[in-house]
This record gives structure tokens, C-alpha cells and sequence, in this order.
């Protein structure tokens, strides 16, 4: 097999057309290696969604006058030591430590697995980078962390967040990504799905008018106008709101409450 192969390879290589074919197979591997969907690491999101966002600000304000993932380093050790621990980690970061040169003490080798992946997970899955993503409505509004209350008595959860403001305020796309669903269901009145370009879903509902420019499986780009607030579906008597919903590729909704907390502060 492997003879046939270097066989092949050689008698190409003595052809243009086998050299371009050669190329042509490189570069296509080369292009499906780098496009392959990201594997989500099962604990990504119950980690993230856990985060306080006082703490993620406070964090990304310390951090920015250092290198430019020095928030995610910040974030890792607040998040996983309690303030005595990450005392000494903090004081050597203030003096400019790099991440892989920290002095971790007697702190266990788990403990410090589970700080270095976490801080991975921020700089890979950048949820909380400054700019990655924008707040979906433009203009004051209200909210608070409502995701898991109970629906019609119970019957079912809240799967994301209302963000309260006077009806007509414009919302708009908080990520990149292609609009895949478009119009009216029974529950989300008018609106929008987004699926971003990190694979996951974006959902905008209760609308009162979506943009007529819009169409399925056309390209977004964060910050471009989805509609306008409203409360169509069953927000009908409910005071005017967008409710906001983030689903995982694997259907799972996760609470987008710490994230909108976060990118209202850089939109
Ligand atoms: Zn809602």
C-alpha cells in the first residue's frame, strides 16, 4: 500500500497535472482540517453561565492595562481560588508575570488543571472578550436573571432573559452568523433566529415588526437591525420586551443573563 502510494506521489509529481492535483488535495485537506466544527468541551457553558458579571467587569478593567488575555488570566484564578488563595497568584500578575511563568505555591496540580483549562475556555469560547459581541437592543431598557422561573403554572421554564423597553426600540444582531428562522410562531410572536458563527443559536422574540430587508439564510454581522421591541405571541398582555435566548447546537438553552450583563457594558 505504501509503495502504490510513493508510486503515485512520484509519477504526479512528474506531471503538472498530478502536481496540480496534488496541490488541490493538500490544500482541501489543509481547508477541512482548519473548518472542522470545534468540539464544545461539555463543561464550557455550566462554567461560563456561572460566572458573576461584576466579576467578569471587574476582571477585564484590571486586566486591560496588561497583555491582551490577561483578563482571562484574572478570571480563571478569581473564579476557581477563594482571595487568600489567589493572593499571591494576583501579586505576581500585578508585577507582570506571564500566565506560564506564575509561581503556583503548594496549590494542587488539579487546582491548577482546572484554572489553566478555564482560562483556555475564556480565550477560546470568547463570550466575554471585550467586542466579540454587542448587546441586542439599542437604546435604555430593563432586565434581570429570570432564565429556569416557572411558565403557564409551571407547566415550563423561562429559557432565556426579557430585556423590558418602550415598544419600537430598535434590537439588533448580538452575533455574526446567518438568519435561519424569520417570522411568526405561536410563542415568540414575530421573530428572529440567528444561527452565529460559533454554532450556536440566536433566538429574538415578541417583536413588533421585523426588518423587511431580512431573509432566510442570509449572512449578519453583529450590531445589524433584526426589528424592532414589541409584544407579539405570548407577550400579548405583557408590557413591551425582547426575549433573548442562547441554545446550544445540542438544543440545550442556556441563561444568557451574565453575557448581556457583560456586552451592555462595551456596546
Ligand atoms: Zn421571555
Amino acid at each position: 500500500m505504501m509503495t502504490h502510494t510513493r508510486g503515485f506521489v512520484r509519477t504526479a509529481l512528474k506531471h503538472w497535472l498530478g502536481q496540480i492535483i496534488l496541490i488541490l488535495i493538500i490544500g482541501i485537506s489543509f481547508w477541512l482540517l482548519i473548518h472542522q466544527p470545534r468540539s464544545v468541551p461539555p463543561n464550557l457553558y455550566p462554567y461560563l453561565t456561572s460566572l458573576k458579571p461584576e466579576l467578569v467587569l471587574s476582571c477585564i478593567r484590571d486586566g486591560d492595562s496588561f497583555s491582551p488575555n490577561r483578563w482571562a488570566d484574572l478570571l480563571a484564578i478569581k473564579s476557581t481560588l477563594s482571595a487568600a488563595e489567589a493572593k499571591d497568584l494576583l501579586l505576581q500578575i500585578r508585577n507582570h508575570t506571564e500566565y506560564n511563568d506564575l509561581n503556583w505555591g503548594n496549590l494542587s496540580q488539579g487546582v491548577r488543571n482546572t484554572i489553566t483549562q478555564r482560562r483556555n475556555y475564556l480565550i477560546s469560547y470568547p463570550f466575554y472578550l471585550p467586542g466579540a459581541y454587542v448587546f441586542p437592543v439599542q437604546g435604555k431598557t430593563w432586565y434581570q436573571d429570570s432564565f429556569g422561573a416557572d411558565r403557564e403554572g409551571g407547566k415550563r421554564r423561562h429559557e432565556g432573559t426579557d430585556l423590558f423597553s418602550p415598544e419600537g426600540t430598535p434590537i439588533i444582531s448580538a452575533s455574526s452568523g446567518r438568519i435561519e428562522k424569520l417570522g411568526w410562531n405561536r410563542l415568540g410572536g414575530e421573530r428572529v433566529g440567528v444561527r452565529g458563527d460559533d454554532g450556536n443559536y440566536y433566538y429574538y422574540a415578541h417583536l413588533k415588526e421585523i426588518n423587511p430587508a431580512l431573509v432566510i439564510g442570509q449572512r449578519i454581522n453583529k450590531g445589524d437591525l433584526l426589528g424592532t421591541m414589541g409584544h407579539t405571541g405570548d407577550a400579548l398582555t405583557t408590557p413591551d420586551h425582547l426575549h433573548f435566548g442562547i441554545q446550544l447546537p445540542n438544543e440545550e438553552w442556556i441563561n444568557p443573563y451574565p453575557f448581556l450583563a457583560v456586552w451592555q457594558h462595551f456596546s
